[in-house]
């Protein structure tokens, strides 16, 4: 796992480079892809072609193994990358050739093909900009689709006039691409074998696609005569036809390209002639046309991910990079910190976990906050963090941890082995709130002391410069417990879920929900309900996730049988409702409470279009605001309804278009992670202190944003709803 150590390092020299370009990415993607108004069909289209290939993928290998031979080509089934190096090395020294020229593959990297021909003597040359310039470099890639990413133009140009000492120094990006074509090129026409990947393969007509910016792939192919094209197995789909979503998706997702500059597709072996590049006389009609192609389709461990439920949905990945382009903590770290042996980005916890195992995994898996941004963002609908909570879940049971005497009482989670004692306390804060709670203010003081935060950043690893949460002394439910209902005749009858923060540490937003909802007509209960199960699930505590989410819906659902709707104002808790718990429930369970659940404003603003008097609520007299959504909130496209009431209530709203404000539950309290979490944070500041937005009032929806924002500026944050309470 990296530490703060080496996470402010690699914020220090690679951050900028990363952050600029991804989120780059990221902003074209949304750009491309509202340009598609059949975006979320395509989507589906794909998504249902992978779930196909990989359910008949046993049978799509037998048809694609049949038509590679009868259109000349061989296939190699190999079992690991040993198996693959094995078979490409003797394809290279049955060749007799000295030099491989390879484009970009995230495969040939997994299996590390190059090490083993350099090993044979054989020159390898990587014809992708970005691979070459890390190969000079001798640097890892840290992205899967621009695997340079971390670098700036200033370091290319400093390394390649140190490397090639350039007659004049190189500085432009034009300089520097030109250079670097003309060396690629002279290395490309005097190899013999070319080695690329396939982005996709058909089984149909043994048709590769490759997709590609710099059009590299296609004259590694047409320059040699000797073509091997490396793959995992999860790349074959059924015909040509089946294409057409991926080409429309996988450029717009990741990189915001409406179409990636070059889009090969090759019948291998090809039947364009094999010229010699030093015979100007011969018309191109009259040379060979003979080549070898070899397909190698690698199973390393994807065979045995086709027959684990959970892991399963990581085949289905097209590569397209919107997952690490979309997530906060990539963005400021990239994938030398986000990231396995090969993979990098939300979904390589599921590759790397799949390929190399647990251990490699762990190393970066807790990196992955949960904030679901990358789901809406993945072009086959692949749930993302889920993954990313079952692979915790099994590092947590893999782990030895001797020292639950510690926590003991603390830790009354479903948990058969033992997770780290960091994570065994916030995954089971309910128990530590309840405390708080009963011996506040006690426990705050106590909390407060140097002492305190001595022992707990020794014992617990949570960072002495972060604010705790200070408990209240009565909880929202005792308080709703002991008043009577303001509504006499209601248009509505609701419960008000009291999540874990509104119920022992910002009890007022409760209050107010309660206030405003009334107001509106609706009849309001708060019975004592479980916490949602959000804490432990983040831990990657997925059994004991499992008991909270039953005991909530065991409470909630005489209320919601009886006509009550359930108002949720906290949006974690809101996404684990509509989200999470189909994971976590039965089905009938789990949609009984899906569709009867809203978030607050979102009931506001229902309650509001369907006959709500608004002026029942206080005016905004236009007062100005800066409102910034919640990242799971935005994820179920609920963000909207917030500033809609705000408006019709009469206040100005400008609103935040950052998508994850750093904190996310219990990250930024970690001591490993608390200056990455105020580095996504720095965003957001940026955005509240910018010309014009400095002086509004600032709301915001999530527990953990209100957190983060009252760290990060010198105003008080509050939640919405407290203004329609005022
Ligand atoms: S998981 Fe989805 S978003 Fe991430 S790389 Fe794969 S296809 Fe793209």
């Amino acid at each position: 796992m990296a530490t703060a150590d080496e996470l402010r390092e690699l914020m220090r020299t690679e951050g900028a480079a990363v952050a600029e370009n991804t989120q780059g990415f990221n902003e074209g993607r949304y750009r491309s892809v509202a340009e598609l108004s059949d975006y979320e069909e395509l989507k589906s289209e794909a998504r249902a072609i992978k779930e196909d290939a990989i359910e008949r993928l046993p049978e799509l290998l037998d048809e694609l193994t049949e038509t590679v031979e009868e259109n000349g080509g061989t296939v190699y089934l190999a079992d690991d990358a040993a198996d693959a190096n094995d078979y490409i090395r003797e394809v290279v020294a049955d060749r007799d050739a000295d030099r491989v020229v390879k484009s970009k593959s995230m495969t040939s990297e997994e299996i590390e093909v190059n090490d083993t021909l350099e090993a044979d003597g054989v020159d390898v040359v990587e014809t992708d900009l970005g691979e070459w310039v890390l190969q000079v470099a001798d640097e890892a890639p840290s992205h899967i689709v621009a695997p340079a990413i971390h670098k700036s133009r200033e370091s290319i140009a400093e390394l390649f006039n140190e490397v090639f000492d350039p007659d004049e120094p190189l500085e432009t990006a034009e300089e520097l691409t030109r250079f670097a074509r003309e060396k690629l090129g002279e290395k490309i026409v005097d190899a013999e074998v070319g080695l690329t990947g396939a982005n996709f393969v058909t089984a149909e007509s043994g048709t590769m696609a490759l997709v590609t910016s710099e059009g590299n792939a296609r004259k590694t192919v047409a320059a040699t005569d000797t073509h091997v094209a490396v793959a995992g197995v999860e790349k074959v789909i059924p015909t040509v036809g089946d294409l057409h979503p991926f080409v429309e998706l996988i450029g717009r997702s990741g990189t915001g390209q409406d179409i990636t500059s070059y889009v090969s597709l090759l019948t291998p072996p090809v039947e364009t002639p094999v010229v010699d590049f030093d015979d100007d006389e011969t018309p191109l009609s009259e040379f060979d046309t003979d080549r070898e192609f070899h397909l190698v389709l690698i199973d390393n461990g994807r065979m045995a991910m086709r027959e684990d439920d959970q892991l399963r949905e990581t085949l289905y990945c097209i590569r397209c990079s919107a997952c690490a382009n979309s997530c906060a903590n990539f963005q400021s770290v990239g994938g030398h910190a986000f990231g396995g042996e090969t993979y990098s980005g939300g979904i390589a916890t599921g590759w790397e976990a799949g390929i190399e195992g647990l251990d490699v995994a762990a190393e970066f898996n807790d990196l992955c906050t949960g904030c679901s941004r990358c789901v809406n963002a993945c072009p086959v609908e692949i749930d993302i963090p889920w993954i990313n909570t079952v692979v915790r879940d099994r590092i947590n049971r893999e782990g030895d941890e001797p020292a639950d005497w510690l926590v003991d009482g603390l830790t009354p989670d479903a948990e058969p082995d033992s997770p780290s004692l960091q994570k065994r306390f916030f995954g089971n804060f309910e128990t530590v709130a309840k405390l708080g709670t009963a011996t506040a203010p006690v426990s705050n003081w106590l909390a407060s002391t140097g002492l305190s935060r001595k022992a707990m950043a020794w014992a617990l690893d949570i960072d002495p410069r972060r604010e705790l949460p200070s408990f209240e002394r009565e909880t929202f439910v005792d308080w709703a417990r002991n008043r009577d209902s303001t509504v006499e005749d209601p248009q509505r009858r609701a419960v008000v879920y009291p999540d874990l923060y509104t119920n022992h540490v910002q009890v007022s937003r409760g209050k107010a929900a309660v206030k405003v909802l009334e107001a509106l007509g609706v009849d309001v209960v708060v019975p004592a309900v479980a916490s949602s199960g959000r804490a432990p699930l983040s831990q990657g505590m997925v059994a004991t996730a499992r008991t909270h989410a039953q005991r909530v819906t065991e409470t909630l659902a005489p209320h919601v049988d009886d006509g009550r709707d359930v108002i949720v104002i906290e949006p974690s808790d809101h996404a684990m409702f509509q989200r999470e718990y189909e994971k976590l429930l039965d089905e009938a369970t789990f949609t009984d409470l899906a569709e009867n659940s809203y978030e607050v404003f979102e009931y506001v603003y229902g309650l509001l279009e369907n006959g709500a008097a608004v002026g029942q609520l206080p005016s905004g007299d236009d007062e100005a605001l800066a409102y910034h959504s919640h990242c799971q909130q935005r994820t179920l496209g609920l963000e909207a309804h917030t500033v809609a009431v705000l408006e019709q209530c009469g206040y100005d709203v400008v609103t935040s278009d950052v998508e994850c404000c750093g904190m996310a539950g219990s990250f930024g309290y970690k001591s490993d992670y608390y200056e990455l979490s105020m580095d996504v944070g720095d965003r957001l500041r940026e955005q509240l202190e910018a010309n014009g937005v400095q002086d509004r009032r600032v709301v915001a929806s999530g527990t953990s944003c209100l957190e983060q924002i009252d760290a990060l500026l010198e105003r008080h944050p509050s939640h919405p709803i407290e203004l329609l309470a005022e």
